[in-house]
């Protein structure tokens, strides 16, 4: 969906203030509605083809220092059990509980 964003002149939210997007790892068509609002996307329009939701995860522990339980909120919204955010979500559980 990042490309969508780029082409409708939207800032992004996750480098320009920190709020944490799905953008990157969901399916495009919705025009990027949601960062244009200054919101990050929760990913309703489901995952992108091939997504790379561990790298996602990765700069957002990285970048934003998110960890458990927020990762888990954020792969588990309107798609949860889409597989790419269901794998992504379970990972990020504390072990009693993905297990
Ligand atoms: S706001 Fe989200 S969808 Fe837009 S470029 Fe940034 S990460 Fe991608
Ligand atoms: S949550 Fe849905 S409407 Fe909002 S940016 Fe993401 S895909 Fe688009």
């Amino acid at each position: 969906m990042c490309v969508e964003c780029k082409l409708r002149g939207n800032l992004c939210v996750a480098g320009a203030h920190g709020t944490p997007c799905l953008g990157p790892v969901t399916q495009a068509g919705c025009n990027a509605r949601c960062p244009a609002f200054d919101r990050g996307c929760y990913g309703c329009f489901g995952p992108a083809e091939s997504p790379n939701a561990a790298s996602l995860a990765a700069w957002l522990e990285e970048e934003l220092a998110m960890e458990h339980p927020d990762l888990v909120r954020l792969f588990r919204s309107f798609n949860a059990d889409a597989p790419a955010f269901r794998r992504e979500s379970r990972r990020h559980e504390p072990e009693e509980v993905a297990t």
